[in-house]
């Protein structure tokens, strides 16, 4: 049988749906290479999906399988541009699939957004993710909050700062983070949406979440919920059925509290030398499905914004970016040049192709549609590479990098799941990089 070398660069669930996707066709015996940034796989799924939702986590168990696949390897701690160039993997592979995710935060764009004490909840999710990169000194001596979105980020990050830390002791949290936020002086958060409730991007299941919190009630004013339904989409409706449950037992007396403001916008973030408060202007709907201000102004006394808006994808070295809509230009996931033509041989999938939007198991059909146009393509390219050799190692010692393989990723696990037996725990994540270097590139 024919075979081909591909890399994908970026271990997220695109980049290992993609990688399942290769390994799975039938014309041809595809050897895939798994390269990542970080010395650990699973993207956003480690570092983005909240460490209070175990199920969705437990995803890994299905991309750890592709990991292990016979023909799939994982090279962490390799990353393009200074590691290797895009170039480079031009040369060495038959086809090369992007799949890096949108990991930057979306800018607001008002007056006071660079304040201490105004953080991107990229930054508030990597801090409580034990990302290796976050430099964020998060402190909670503050009483309100102000999360500014109406998306599924901005319910995590609510939920997990009103949290008991009974409800947070099963998490993969750092030690240190959960330390943090069981002394945290936060008693009230507001949820800040543009919009209305009909539009809000929450999802029904994470709504229904605010409702079980152990000391935190949910405070929505009543009138701020359309009467009617009728005209409205099921997933629409069934947000609004848990809204109104939510807007019946209203949580004033509860010992913490999550404000939902619709119909409002944050025009600037104030304080001299901290976040001490976050200025609003209500709005309205416009024709177009937009909004504009009506000129209603309050300041909302808050010591910390956190702006969930949204992710963002940024440029990679040595490939084309379309810096309005923030994806790799793309037809179906093949790369288009300059001119609009398919590169031959790069090819995009997940946040990066599309936009940063959809559950996790968006990216495997996201996946499929980007394999299937590569191996059509790879039918007319035949393939250059031989697989009994892996040319990119030779490349990565002869620059000093240690990389960390599938099994460096098991030794760094089995770190973790020590480190958390230390609190009583799964596991507790390793934050810094030379703990990970450390356990991943060792040589056994
Ligand atoms: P999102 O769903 O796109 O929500 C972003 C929110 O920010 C929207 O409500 C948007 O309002 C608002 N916004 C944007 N610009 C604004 C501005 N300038 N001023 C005020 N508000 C602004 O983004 P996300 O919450 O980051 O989530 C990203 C993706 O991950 C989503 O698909 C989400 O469902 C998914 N996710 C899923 C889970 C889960 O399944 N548990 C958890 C987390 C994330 P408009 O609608 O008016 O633009």
């Amino acid at each position: 049988m024919r075979t081909a070398r591909i890399a994908v660069v970026g271990s997220g669930p695109a980049g290992i749906y993609a990688a399942d996707a290769l390994v799975r066709a039938e014309a041809l015996r595809v050897h895939v290479d798994v390269i990542d940034r970080l010395p650990t796989p699973y993207g956003l799924v480690r570092y983005g999906v909240a460490p209070d939702h175990p199920r969705i986590k437990s995803i890994t168990g299905t991309l750890q399988r592709v990991l292990q696949h016979d023909r799939v390897r994982f090279l962490g701690d390799v990353e393009l541009g200074t590691t290797v160039t895009a170039e480079e993997l031009d040369n060495l592979y038959d086809a090369v699939v992007y799949a890096t995710g949108a990991a930057h935060a979306q800018p607001l764009d008002i007056p006071g957004e660079t304040l201490p004490g105004s953080w991107s909840a990229t930054e508030l999710v990597s801090w409580y993710s034990g990302h290796p990169d976050s430099a964020a000194t998060i402190s909670l001596d503050v009483s309100s909050v102000a999360v500014i979105g109406a998306g599924n980020v901005a319910l995590d990050v609510a939920r997990l700062l009103v949290k008991t830390p009974a409800e947070l002791a099963a998490t993969d949290m750092p030690t240190a983070v959960l330390e943090c936020l069981a002394g945290s002086a936060v008693r009230d958060v507001h949820i800040i949406c543009r919009r209305g409730p009909e539009h809000a991007r929450f999802t029904t299941k994470e709504l229904r979440e605010l409702g079980d919190l152990h000391a935190a009630g949910v405070v929505i004013d009543g009138n701020e919920l359309p009467e009617s339904d009728a005209e409205l989409p099921p997933t629409v409706r069934s947000n609004l059925a848990v809204l109104r449950q939510l807007a019946a037992r209203p949580g004033h007396d509860r010992p913490r509290r999550i404000h939902l403001h619709f119909w409002q916008r944050p025009t600037a973030i104030i304080g001299t030398t901290t976040v001490t408060g976050l200025r609003l202007e209500g709005t309205e709907p416009t024709a177009t499905g937009g909004v504009r201000g009506t000129g209603t102004r309050e300041t909302l006394p808050v010591g910390m914004v956190v702006r969930a808006v949204g992710y963002r994808s940024t440029a990679l070295p040595g490939l084309p970016f379309d810096a309005t809509r923030g994806v790799i230009p793309n037809d179906g996931g093949r790369i288009l040049d300059d001119t609009g033509r398919p590169w031959p041989g790069r090819y995009v999938t997940g946040w990066v192709k599309r936009g940063p939007s959809g559950v996790v198991g968006t990216n495997r059909a996201c996946a499929v549609e980007t394999v299937q146009h590569l191996l059509d393509d790879l039918t007319t390219r035949p393939p250059t590479a031989p697989t009994n050799t892996h040319p990119i190692d030779r490349i990565l010692a002869s620059r000093g990098r240690h990389v960390v393989d599938f099994h460096g990723w098991l030794r760094i696990d089995a770190g973790e799941i020590e480190l958390g037996h230390t609190t009583s725990r799964e596991r507790s994540k390793i934050t810094d990089w030379s703990t990970l270097r450390r356990l991943g590139a060792a040589t056994d």
